[in-house]
This record gives C-alpha cells, sequence and structure tokens, in this order.
C-alpha cells in the first residue's frame, strides 16, 4: 500500500455511485424460507449478505431501522457537505474491503496520519519536545501493555508508568479517543491484539455512503425489527419480526453488544449463562462527536490537523481540523466523560465543546458557530454504544461472545472482528467470515 496522499479526484462514477445509493430503496415482501437469515445490515450484516450470495445461499436481510449502514451514516443535508455521524476512517486501508470498493465506484479518498499534532494543556501549547513526548508516551504505553498482556489480563491503566502530563495526555489519546473507553476500563489483551490501525483514509462523500453502496442491490428489509429467535428446534430457527416470521436454516445476528445486553431480541430458550456473560464482559464504549461549523476561520490550526485539548477531571476533546479545506471543526468526546456528555444532552454537549474552544482559541471563538450537532449513539436504541471493549481480565470472552448456539444461530460484527475490533471493515471482513462458517455448516 502506498502510504503517501493521494487523492483521486471526484469522477463521474463516484457521483454516480453516490447516487445509486439515494437511490435505492429496497424493498420487497419477506422471501419465507431463506436459507439464512441475516439481523442487522449494518457493515458485518452487508459483508455476510455478499458472501452468502457468492456460495449460492439464499438469504434475506432485516433491519430494523429505515436505512442500511448501521453505526456507517453519513448525513447529507446539515453542514453543506457529507460528514459522517459514525464511522469516518477507512482504517487498515490495506486489508480493508471497503477501501477497494471506495476506490473501485470512483470515491475521493485521502490518507490521513492520526498521529497527535496539536497539544493543548488548559490554555498552553505544547512545544515541540513537549509532542514529542507524548508520542514517547504513546510508544511507552503500547510496549508495557504488549509485555503485560503475555501474561496478564488487567486494566491498561496499570501500564502506565506515572500519571504525569506526557502520559496523561497520551492515555486520553489513545484511550476514550480511540478505544472509546478509559484506559482503566479496558483489557491489556484486548488493547495488545488490537491492530496498528494504518492507513487510515478519509472518504469526501462519507464512510457510510461507501457502505450504503456496498449493501444498495441486498435484499434488505428495512424498519423490520427482530423481537425474538427461536432456535429451540434442530436443522431450522424461526425469526420473529413485526412485519411476520421467517424460518430460515441458519441467522446470523449482527447487532451491537449493547443490543444483545439490553434484551432487545429475546431468545426461545433464553440465552445460556455463558453467552448472557460473554455478551456483559465485552460491553460497548463510547465515542461522540461535537462537529461545528465555523466559516472563515482556522485558529491558526492546519486542516487535517490532530488536536487534543486536556483539561484536569478527563473532561478532554479531540478535534480533526477542517477536514477536505472545510469550515468544520470535528470534535470528539469518549469513555466516562463521552457517557455523561450524552445523558446531559445535546445543547450542553454543544456549550462544553464551544467553552474548550473559548479556552482554546479565545473568548470570541464560539461566536463564530455557526452550526453544531451531537451524535447520539449512547441513547440510540439499535447501538446503545459506539463499539466493543473488553473489559479487564475478561478478554477470554470475546471467543465465547462468537460461539453459535446450537446448530442454527451463528454471530458476527464489529465485537467479533479479531484485530480489527472495531471497525467498519473489521465488522464486514466478520460477517464474511461467519457466512463461510454457516456455509461449512449447512455443507455447502
Ligand atoms: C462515533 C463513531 C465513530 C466511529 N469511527 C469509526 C471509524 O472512523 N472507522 C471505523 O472503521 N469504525 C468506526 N466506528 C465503528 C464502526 O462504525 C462500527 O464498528 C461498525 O459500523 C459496526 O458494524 P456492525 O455491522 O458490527 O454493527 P452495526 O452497524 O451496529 O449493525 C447492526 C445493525 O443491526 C440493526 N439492529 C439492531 N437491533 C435490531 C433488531 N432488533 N432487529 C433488526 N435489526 C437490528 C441496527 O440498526 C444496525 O443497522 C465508529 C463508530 C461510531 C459510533
Amino acid at each position: 500500500m502506498d502510504r503517501r496522499n493521494i487523492e483521486l479526484a471526484l469522477t463521474r462514477r463516484g457521483m454516480l455511485a453516490g447516487l445509486a445509493v439515494l437511490a435505492a430503496r429496497p424493498s420487497w415482501a419477506l422471501p419465507a424460507n431463506p436459507d439464512v437469515v441475516v439481523i442487522g445490515a449494518g457493515a458485518a450484516g452487508i459483508g455476510a449478505a455478499r458472501r452468502l450470495a457468492e456460495l449460492k445461499l439464499s438469504c434475506v436481510v432485516v433491519e430494523a431501522a429505515d436505512r442500511i449502514g448501521g453505526r456507517a451514516y453519513t448525513d447529507t443535508t446539515t453542514f453543506g457537505m457529507p460528514f459522517d455521524i459514525g464511522c469516518a476512517w477507512i482504517h487498515a486501508a490495506d486489508r480493508n474491503p471497503f477501501y477497494k470498493m471506495a476506490e473501485a465506484d470512483g470515491f475521493k479518498l485521502k490518507y490521513h496520519d492520526l498521529t497527535l499534532n496539536e497539544l493543548y494543556t488548559m490554555r498552553a501549547r505544547a512545544d515541540a519536545p513537549a509532542l514529542k513526548r507524548e508520542h514517547e508516551a504513546e510508544e511507552v504505553i503500547h510496549k508495557r501493555t504488549a509485555a503485560i498482556a503475555r501474561r496478564r489480563d488487567i486494566p491498561v491503566s496499570r501500564a502506565v508508568p506515572r500519571w504525569t502530563q506526557p502520559f496523561e495526555a497520551a492515555a486520553t489519546y489513545l484511550g476514550p479517543m480511540d478505544m472509546a473507553v478509559d484506559l482503566n476500563n479496558l483489557s491489556t489483551a484486548d488493547f495488545a491484539q488490537s491492530a496498528d490501525l494504518d492507513p487510515n483514509y478519509l472518504v469526501y462523500e462519507g464512510f457510510g455512503t461507501v457502505v450504503a453502496r456496498a449493501g444498495a442491490e441486498l435484499p434488505v428489509k428495512l424498519s423490520t425489527p427482530v423481537r425474538k429467535i427461536d432456535w429451540s428446534r434442530k436443522g431450522n430457527v424461526a425469526v420473529e419480526t413485526d412485519a411476520g416470521t421467517i424460518t430460515a436454516r441458519a441467522a446470523i445476528v449482527t447487532v451491537s453488544t449493547g443490543v444483545l445486553a439490553a434484551g432487545s431480541i429475546r431468545f426461545d430458550p433464553v440465552l445460556p449463562d455463558w453467552k448472557q456473560t460473554a455478551i456483559g464482559c465485552v460491553p460497548m464504549g463510547l465515542l461522540a462527536k461535537i462537529p461545528m461549523l465555523i466559516p472563515g476561520e482556522r485558529f491558526g490550526i492546519k486542516p487535517y490537523d490532530n488536536v487534543l485539548v486536556e483539561y484536569p477531571g478527563r473532561q478532554d476533546i479531540y478535534f480533526l481540523a477542517w477536514p477536505w479545506d472545510s469550515d468544520l471543526m470535528v470534535g470528539f468526546v469518549g469513555g466516562d466523560f463521552g457517557w455523561q456528555l450524552s445523558a446531559a444532552g445535546e445543547e450542553a454537549a454543544i456549550d462544553f465543546a464551544k467553552e474548550r474552544l473559548a479556552q482554546t482559541f479565545g473568548s470570541d471563538a464560539p461566536k463564530k458557530v455557526t452550526k453544531a450537532l451531537f451524535t447520539k449513539w449512547a441513547s440510540n436504541p439499535l447501538t446503545r454504544g459506539a463499539y466493543s471493549a473488553a473489559l479487564p481480565c475478561h478478554y477470554v470472552e470475546r471467543e465465547r461472545l462468537g460461539r453459535p448456539l446450537g446448530d442454527t444461530v451463528f454471530f458476527a460484527g464489529e465485537a467479533l472482528a479479531g484485530p480489527l475490533i472495531q471497525t467498519a471493515g473489521g465488522a464486514y471482513l466478520s460477517g464474511e467470515a461467519t457466512a463461510k462458517s454457516v456455509a461449512a455448516k449447512l455443507k455447502v
């Protein structure tokens, strides 16, 4: 993979791909007896359904929301340019199927180095040596975590040698802003086995648009929540939806661990203890975005800069500055503080982000914000968080989380994506892998 910036011109094909997504309105009657029913039309469900089609198995995808994509969703109306409410970076592009699809469809892609390059502690801007110390602290945490993970599974916070300023900043950048949990809630094994996600690419048309495009031709039944999965019989499974019951030879469940933990889907027989424990041990972390439109301003910050603003009490914010040279300053909060701010609501979250702008770039800065929003993944009943992180001491539960129930109910999703956990590309690959296992079980 060439890691230099590549910018593909927005071709006619790319625009047509975007229009095709908008035009896609999957709708048809539920086929009574497909080979496989896939629950959820996010990245994993799409990966599973596409692979099932290649393996010549009939399938139906049932999706509770009124759109395809799940946690991949591009808003095209609020800011006058596409904005990803969910996933934005095509991580690990050298092995991410969405990168190839985006490239083939002529989407506009840009390599983005996620190394922290602007750090503010309270009002003080870190100079080059201070920034270097933060980079070294990240390296130390990575190395010590890897060493610990070979022997034990404990909180990653225990790999932090001392809580001096560079380590505080590194812990925030690696924890809430990346893994969506504070380091004291993150398993060393989980962190150590997750891949370095470079090369990372942004998509001008939105990552959500790429994912929706990948699912546009699939037999997806939208606005059809699954209420119950009856796996009591051998050889077939009955999936109850608001539009009727589908009986299939197998089901692939791709909903988040947050949705599973909430019990939104009833299982009959009830989930065995080992499965419920696994779901509880790999809970959802939170990453929430606060994009702000600030026309004609730059605050001395360059487009694509990664800016971390640190404040006591872990009330930190990361900004992706001016992507695509736009007027958007995209704030991110995560981990415990992300949940707190979500509970406080959109107005409080936007006020918080503006306050940080004022404290960092001057009291006039908030007045220049003309539009802002706060993403609501915490309260969304179809996700209940951003992505999963194993609790300390419980990394092994990821394996149980992925185990099938009997010979009919299989699982896929970002939580089961091995080194690419938490990512949309990983979710897609997990869907594909589960579809392959299902086909093997059905002896196709
Ligand atoms: C703010 C944020 C930023 C992120 N940034 C990135 C990033 O930059 N790069 C990256 O790769 N990843 C990122 N991620 C993570 C990425 O979006 C997810 O890992 C991925 O999209 C998950 O895909 P999935 O198919 O496993 O789950 P989902 O996308 O959650 O798909 C599951 C589907 O099941 C549906 N569903 C739920 N309940 C039911 C039911 N009862 N019946 C039927 N359907 C149901 C849901 O509506 C959903 O469509 C981000 C996530 C968030 C929230």
